[in-house]
């Protein structure tokens, strides 16, 4: 009988360097490492830097003496997004060529005023489920010539997702095997639910969902463990990954670990982050208990 070699279990932890890590960095990762390790899995790190305004070589060294000083243990090499820019790139094309992304003209400020324009009116503007309002409809009904004379004109340019293209191009509804904190199961993806969403800025050549996804299928992922904050846009990557023919991991959104206030934590807490508790004389134990492992 032949042995067919079945595919270990791969688990990454994705932080982005653009501040300290936190409690919850710290839950994510070790969940990550553990479970990996009890599945006799891999566990990968890939640094998130596709901002690159905003990420620092400074911050990015902060998490590896973060991660080391929990004790945990990564693959080298390290993926890191911003040498990957070209993977993102072709993705993009593929959707520019099959008339699924169209050039966005707005800019955010744009967008804003236009928003609060007419909330001041007291028509109120749909959002997406992190409360940010969804682009408008204008760049996507914009004649051919009109967007040619745009292009041709050298305006910078985002690039967004026809999210009702999209999902009338993939067909049948799409659903994520969840194992997390929150509701598990087949869990229905909502991707209407973000309009259409962003997948390369003019000063930035991806967004997050686009490499999030790429990533996720050229390191053959298999797990994706990550906070709860992250569970609505797993339906738009699940609608990529089904638009760009990637397989879907399984996915478990861990809870949040909050701040003695009760909210979430921000990396601009700094004083919650972990090299500052770590300053201050806790262990690593004592970590893991303060975030309930
Ligand atoms: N880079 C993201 C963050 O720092 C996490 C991405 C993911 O796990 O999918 O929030």
């Amino acid at each position: 009988m032949i042995a067919i070699p079945r595919q270990k279990p791969i688990f990454r932890f994705a932080p982005s360097p653009n501040g300290p890590l936190h409690l919850g960095h710290a839950l994510s990762a070790i969940l990550n490492h553990d479970m990996a390790r009890e599945a006799g899995g891999r566990f990968l790190l890939r640094i998130e830097d596709i901002d690159q305004a905003r990420c620092t070589p400074e911050f990015e060294a902060g998490i590896f003496a973060d991660l080391a000083w929990l004790g945990l243990t990564w693959e080298e090499p390290v993926r890191r997004q911003s040498l990957h820019f070209p993977a993102y790139q072709t993705a993009l094309q593929s959707l520019i060529a099959r008339g699924l992304v169209y050039p966005a003209f707005q800019t955010r400020g744009e967008v804003k005023a236009r928003v609060a324009a007419g909330e001041a009116r007291g028509d109120p503007w749909p959002r997406d489920p992190d409360g940010t309002p969804l682009y408008p409809p204008d760049d996507r009904l914009c004649s051919d010539t009109e967007r040619k004379r745009l292009l041709d004109a050298g305006l910078k340019h985002a690039w967004r997702l026809d999210m009702e293209k999209a999902i009338a191009t993939v067909g049948a509804p799409l659903h994520w095997h969840e194992n997390g904190d929150g509701e598990t199961g087949e869990i229905p993806a909502d991707p209407r639910a973000w309009g259409d969403v962003v997948l390369s800025r003019s000063d930035a050549p991806s967004s997050y969902h686009l490499s999030v996804v790429v990533d996720d299928a050229a390191q053959g992922v298999t797990h994706v463990v990550r906070g709860l904050d992250l569970f609505h846009a797993t339906s738009v990557h699940r609608l990529l990954q089904a638009l760009l023919d990637l397989p879907q991991p399984l996915y478990h959104h861990h809870r949040l670990v909050l701040g003695e206030d009760g909210k979430k934590l921000s990396k601009s807490q700094g004083d919650t982050g972990i090299a500052e508790w770590r300053r201050q004389g806790w262990s690593p134990s004592e970590l893991r208990r303060r975030i309930g492992l």
